[in-house]
């Protein structure tokens, strides 16, 4: 019984350990950055990694949705095929953290990507944390798309999701990844819900536009702190106008 209560309490103790300085949302670059088309890749997948096990994001060029999880790099490319990345690769765009959930839940069958914003603001209500947000379980549909390697002049994201692929899945078991930002994010991250999703098998996926569960555990990882690195030395990020409000266009993207 003491032993049990020694290793609980070192438990506990490496728990806290970890949690103090993992309390971070890491962000690459802005999405205002990625709307107005700055493409390079700033970070690798290795010092990625070091900054988080958990997240989503884009590789060089566009080319690709991403998905870390459980601290492996997974690209979802435009023609549909998942593969793990080379931890060379690098991002222009990416958030991570150290995924600790805070708070675990059922969810209710049957919810729509609205249904589980509800059920995820229940449980997690104060929306001005950063919140990151895995749900595992089966999915009646998932709806996702990816986008295309660019090449430069790249365009604005606009017109890339304009021509998106998407991809319509049934009755598939996967993981849904990403965050829940709060509002004064605006300009910097997405504001409200930005979830990507990759199958069980490892196989499919990408940034969701909906889905409809059929079974699932959700897993909640409140976030009070957020570290924002910028592209220093790109010259496509010193050059970007990123003065203006683009909240229309990033809904366009986005949703
Ligand atoms: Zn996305």
């Amino acid at each position: 019984m003491k032993n049990l209560l020694l290793a609980a309490a070192l438990a506990l103790l490496a728990a806290g350990c970890a949690t103090t300085p993992d309390n971070t949302v890491f962000q690459m670059s802005t999405i205002d950055a990625l709307l107005v088309g700055v493409y390079d890749g700033h970070l690798s997948g290795r010092d990625l990694l070091r900054q988080g096990n958990f997240g989503i994001g884009t590789f060089e060029a566009l080319d690709g949705e991403m998905v870390v999880l459980d601290g492996r790099i997974y690209q979802v490319k435009a023609d549909g095929s998942v593969v793990e990345v080379n931890h060379d690769a690098s991002t222009p765009f990416a958030s991570v953290c150290f995924f600790n959930p805070d708070i675990r839940f059922d969810l209710t069958p049957a919810s729509d990507f609205a249904a589980i914003e509800e059920q995820v603001n229940r449980i997690a209500p104060n929306q001005n944390l950063f919140c990151a947000v895995r749900i595992s379980g089966k999915f009646k549909s998932m709806h996702t798309r990816s986008v295309p390697r660019q090449q430069k002049p790249y365009p604005p994201l606009k017109q890339v999701t304009a021509r998106q692929p998407e991809f319509f899945m049934e009755d598939i078991e996967g993981d849904v990844v990403g965050f829940r930002c709060p509002e004064f994010v605006k300009g910097v991250n997405v504001p409200g819900f930005h979830l990507h999703f990759i199958s069980r098998d490892r196989t499919q996926g990408g940034h969701i536009l909906g889905f409809e569960l059929a079974e699932g555990r959700g897993e909640v990882d409140l976030l009070s702190r957020f570290h924002l690195q910028l592209p220093q030395d790109a010259e496509s990020f010193a050059a970007a106008d990123l003065s203006r409000d683009r909240s229309e266009e990033l809904h366009a993207v986005e949703k």
